[in-house]
């Protein structure tokens, strides 16, 4: 009778468990960069590769301990030169969930600061204004040259050229949200469980994220120039710290990725109406002849300008989320790209407008600004 009954509960037990098992996995794709005859920055007594190498293998082995469902793949698991176009094929072939890129930061030795500069940051795809976040992908970008049909691989793309990265406005990320609540949480536990200094969140043209078609991050981990980071990231427990904060940070990622708060579906509707194209009225050319954008923000002077809209990304002109309005300008703030019109001397200037604009946009609000960034 005993028997009969261990079997019967061992065969419901395999009932319950067997649709466990065939759930899909989370599929986590692992970039260690650089590699082989590409050493990537040089440290005093080592170098990027293999930095990020050791990195990346600690983080696969935790992923797999801490978490149940997943599935790790890596670009590279040896000291092994691996194309930047590969390493997104790889992962789009593999229909990653996340794409984690990793890498140590460096500037050059030129700069007073080399021996000193350190922090961590994570990318996500963008164009930043900013000339660091440019020249940190640029840097990352180069190894491309060392294929010697780069040009026909990256279409024509010239990882040095300033210019080159123009275009990149224009190729947004489709997952730009995830990326940049992946990116958040990483960055956070880089600063926690790893004491790194808080270098932030940030955007710019890594090539290995624009071909990416899921949520996709490139780690800095610290600058391999200054020699006292480089000896943390290449000591056992430094690198084990490290590894620990990135598989924080995916589990985090992934605890709220895979319980989507309730109003998503409510938030999904409203954003679909909004984006049915509008009956214009004649608020529209009231608005075109106001605004003074000759007024430039660049000399210190206190200007008001009216925020209305939000994106995770760059919109084209004439998207229909804009409502017609225009000009507007844009800045990135923190990896969010914060839409305004116009450009007003005054408090009083900014605030007749407001009511205008808030026709189209009632949350619009005035903000103050100074060389093109709000401040408070
Ligand atoms: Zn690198």
């Amino acid at each position: 009778m005993h028997r009969i009954l261990n079997t019967i509960v061992y065969i419901l037990l395999l009932l319950s468990i067997a649709p466990i098992a065939e759930a899909k996995d989370f599929v986590i794709v692992i970039d260690p960069g650089h590699g082989g005859k590409d050493a990537g920055a040089l440290g005093m007594r080592t170098n990027e590769k293999s930095i990020n190498l050791n990195v990346a293998l600690k983080l696969k082995r935790m992923l797999e301990r801490d978490m149940d469902d997943v599935k790790v793949l890596m670009t590279r698991d040896s000291d092994r030169f691996i194309p930047l176009q590969k390493r997104a094929d790889f992962a789009n072939r593999k229909h990653a969930d996340i794409f984690i890129s990793i890498h140590a930061n460096s500037i050059s030795s030129k700069s007073p600061a080399h021996r000193r500069i350190n922090g961590a940051a994570v990318y996500t795809l963008g164009l930043d204004r900013s000339d660091t976040n440019l020249s940190v992908a640029m840097r990352e970008n180069e190894v491309m040259k060392l294929e010697s049909d780069y040009s026909t691989t990256y279409e024509g793309f010239d990882p040095s050229s300033t210019e080159s990265y123009i275009a990149f406005e224009m190729m947004q990320h489709k997952n730009m949200d995830q990326s940049i609540a992946l990116a958040e949480a990483v960055q956070n536990q880089l600063v926690r469980t790893a004491g790194r200094k808080n270098n932030g969140v940030r955007q710019a043209p890594f090539w290995v994220l624009v071909r990416t078609s899921m949520p996709s991050i490139l780690v800095e981990l610290d600058f391999i120039c200054n020699p006292a980071m480089e000896s943390f990231m290449a000591s056992e427990n430094g690198s084990t710290k490290l590894a620990k904060a990135i598989c924080n940070g995916v589990k985090r990622y992934h605890s709220y990725s895979s319980h989507p708060s309730s109003d998503t579906p409510r938030n999904e509707k409203k954003r679909t109406a909004e984006e049915k194209p509008e009956i214009t009225d004649s608020l529209e050319e009231q608005i075109l002849d106001t605004p003074d954008t000759k007024t430039k923000d660049t000399d210190g002077k206190i200007i008001y300008k009216i925020q209305f809209l939000t994106s995770p990304r760059v919109l084209r002109s004439g998207d229909k989320r804009l409502k017609g309005l225009k000009p507007v300008e844009h800045y990135n703030d923190r990896g969010t790209v914060k839409y305004t019109y116009g450009s007003y001397q005054s408090m009083s200037e900014a605030n007749a407008q407001l009511k205008t604009v808030k026709k189209k946009f009632p949350d619009a609000f005035v903000i103050k600004t100074c060389n093109g960034k709000r401040i408070k």
